[in-house]
């Protein structure tokens, strides 16, 4: 029999009540969004329990929305993976990284329930679309009864369950620049399995093309150096930029400058060495598969 720990169960009656509890009982109140990653670290008791778990529910109607304003796409914190695939992201081919994810993610029931901020928080390096997001560039608002404030993806993510969130700050929003018609992109995820695992390697890609010409492209993996969260590779990005694409500049990119600046580890799941030569594989495909999108008009 699995027993979880006890704790007591906040239902906020509003986002002000919310912050309002949070200030006063974090760091021992936590909030819950899906309960898909809590839950099971509570069980398997790889975290502390807290106290209080502040049940993020009833603010679902306010925080659940993927819209464009101002130029940029902005995502509620508690819009779930399901959401996101009813959305616009399904359906043009700019934002095409987010089908991939989808068919990669999870099961049909932990979509109803998983949110982009319980993902983007439970910064671990599987953690898909955080990879994704990376590559768009994107920041995140967190809000607190002090106020509000943005912070890029990369300054959240600091290491494996360690954000540059405070314990009372609620992450309300995600948002990125809106890409150019020009733009598209891409996720990789290899395992044995493929879904419902972790993956051995997982990477993204965004490539915008004037012609053949790669005017911008942003890529990322689970991890490329030390720290164990999902990493832009800005070495191999700052190769690429303004090159022709073409099969050589590809194949010079994975094998010599990313594996240049990437380090891989080795544990019980597989060899660094693996690990990097098919992140050289990812690399590759995820921008093949974002010309072809690019060329192609199409997912
Ligand atoms: C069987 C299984 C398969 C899975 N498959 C995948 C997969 O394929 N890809 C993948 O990326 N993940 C996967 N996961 C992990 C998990 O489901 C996702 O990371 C999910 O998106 C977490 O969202 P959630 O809303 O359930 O977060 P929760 O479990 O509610 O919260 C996760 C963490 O984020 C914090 N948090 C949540 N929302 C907020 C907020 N708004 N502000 C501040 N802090 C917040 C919580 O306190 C907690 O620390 C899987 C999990 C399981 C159990």
């Amino acid at each position: 029999m699995v027993v979880l720990y006890s704790f007591e169960l906040y239902r906020p009656s509003s986002l002000e009540d919310a912050l309002v509890f949070l200030e006063k009982n974090a760091p021992d109140a936590k909030p819950m969004a899906g309960g898909t990653e809590l839950l099971v670290l509570l069980r398997d008791r790889v975290i502390k329990p807290p106290r209080y778990i502040v049940d993020l529910s009833p603010l679902r109607r306010e925080l659940s929305y993927v819209k464009v304003n101002g130029g940029y796409v902005k995502i509620g914190a508690l819009t779930t993976i399901w959401e996101l695939s009813r959305s616009f992201l399904h359906s043009d081919v700019r934002y095409a990284g987010f089908v991939d994810v989808f068919k990669k993610f999870g099961t049909m029931a932990l979509r109803f329930e998983a949110t982009i901020g319980g993902n983007i928080m439970t910064a671990t390096q599987y953690s898909d679309y955080a990879t994704l997001l990376l590559v768009y560039d994107a920041r995140v608002k967190l809000l607190s009864t002090r106020g509000s404030r943005i912070l890029s993806l990369e300054e959240l993510l600091v290491d494996k369950r360690v954000t540059g969130a405070k314990p009372d700050e609620l992450l309300v929003e995600v948002l990125f620049p809106e890409p150019p018609r020009s733009a598209s992109s891409a996720f990789v995820k290899f395992d044995r399995r493929e879904v419902l695992i972790a993956g051995v390697v997982t990477s993204a890609a965004y490539l915008d093309l004037e012609g053949d010409v790669i005017r911008d492209v942003r890529v990322s993996f689970d991890m490329v150096r030390e720290k164990r969260v999902p990493r832009r590779a800005r070495v191999t990005e700052g190769f690429l930029r303004g090159k022709t694409f073409t099969d050589e500049v590809l194949f010079e990119a994975s094998e010599r400058v990313l594996s240049g600046e990437m380090e891989r580890v080795t544990d019980w799941w597989t060899t660094g060495e693996y690990r990097l030569d098919m992140s050289k594989v990812a690399l590759r495909r995820g921008l093949y598969k974002c010309y072809e999108r690019i060329k192609g008009g199409v997912i």
